[in-house]
Formats: structure tokens, C-alpha cells, sequence
């Protein structure tokens, strides 16, 4: 998909940038914290939009436009942006970066952020009390069950619900979800 695909208004992204949006300071918040240390060495040639596969796929998802809206200071915007959490954290865009930047951490960064703001979409709250509650990411459909035991496939391994809250514990993005849960909703 071409970088300069026609703009998409639910993102925000191509809408034009107000002076009082930007904060001079976020950039150099950022380059503190661990894995967006080398934000501002990023040149912008685009070598992580362009190797990315889900940036394939997708009219709005860019790495390259959610760094250069950072490194602006574009921090509501950037944090508040749907396509934030489009990304699979495939790492493609830090191992390809000739700058070094550490495209993917500083997604990652961002999102921490995002969370502590209680800015998360919806999606992922689900799937989080999904899986505290059954140990899976989404529900399984007693159809599906049903079907596996017609066409003699074992059943699904049983969840551990406890475990995972246990290893969740301490979490400072899950901390964050519950914290803010009942701020946020649906980006
Ligand atoms: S590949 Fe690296 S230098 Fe190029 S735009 Fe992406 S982050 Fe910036
Ligand atoms: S880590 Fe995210 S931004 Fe980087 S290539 Fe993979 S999906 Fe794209």
C-alpha cells in the first residue's frame, strides 16, 4: 500500500496539525524510557512502513507516521490513534531500520502510555477478561466445541485462569487496564 494513501478521517493521522496540539517536551520523555531511547534518530525513510506486513494490509497503519507524529510531540494524538494497536509486534521494522531506532519498542512505549491515559480500545479489554476468565483470548463457541467432538478431534486444552492472573501480577499495563477501565472506551 502506498505511504501517501488517500487520507482516513476515523484515524486523524492526515488531519491537519494545530500548533496548541504539540508538546514540545514528549519527545524528550520519550527518549528516556527503555526501548524509544533512539526515537530521534529516525530520518524517515520509511523502511518500516515499507517492510511492514501489516502496513500491507492496511489504508492507515504507517510505523513511520506513528514516530514522526512522537517525535513532533503529537502525544494525544499518537496515544488516542486507533492504528497504535494494529501493530503484531513482529519486530520486521527493528531488525530493518538503518537508523537503529527500535520501531516496534517504541510502538510498544506508546501503547504503555496509551494505557496508563486509559486510552485502550474496547477490543482488548475484552479479550483481557476473556482470558481471566477462561484462560483464552476470546470465547470459545459451544458450536465449535460440538464440532470437534463430531469429527473426533480431542478437546481443547482447559485454561488456567490462575495461572495467568498470577503471572499478570505486577503488570504495569495490566495494572493500567483495571486501573483506568472504567475511564476508557472504544478508540
Ligand atoms: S526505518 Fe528507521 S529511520 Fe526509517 S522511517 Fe522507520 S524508524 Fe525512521
Ligand atoms: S513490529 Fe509492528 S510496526 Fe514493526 S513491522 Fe511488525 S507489525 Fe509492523
Amino acid at each position: 500500500m502506498a505511504e501517501n494513501a488517500a487520507p482516513v478521517a476515523k484515524d486523524g493521522m492526515k488531519e491537519p496539525i494545530k500548533s496548541s496540539e504539540i508538546n514540545p517536551k514528549f519527545k524528550y520523555e520519550l527518549i528516556k524510557m527503555h526501548g524509544s531511547e533512539k526515537l530521534l534518530k529516525c530520518f524517515q525513510c520509511g523502511t518500516c512502513t515499507s517492510d511492514c506486513p501489516v502496513a500491507r494490509y492496511s489504508d492507515t497503519y504507517r510505523p513511520r507516521t506513528i514516530l514522526r507524529m512522537a517525535s513532533l510531540g503529537l502525544k494525544d494524538r499518537v496515544l488516542k490513534s486507533d492504528t497504535l494497536w494494529l501493530c503484531a509486534a513482529c519486530f520486521t521494522c527493528t531488525d530493518r531500520c538503518p537508523q537503529d531506532v527500535e520501531v516496534a519498542s517504541v510502538i510498544r512505549v506508546l501503547r504503555n502510555l496509551a494505557a496508563e491515559e486509559g486510552v485502550v480500545p474496547q477490543v482488548f479489554k475484552e479479550e483481557y477478561a476473556s482470558v481471566l476468565e477462561s484462560g483464552y483470548a476470546y470465547k470459545i463457541p459451544e458450536l465449535r466445541t460440538r464440532k470437534r467432538e463430531t469429527q473426533g478431534l480431542p478437546p481443547l486444552p482447559k485454561g488456567n485462569p490462575e495461572k495467568i492472573r498470577k503471572s499478570l501480577k505486577g503488570v504495569r499495563f495490566v495494572e493500567n487496564l483495571e486501573k483506568k477501565g472504567e475511564q476508557t472506551g472504544q478508540q
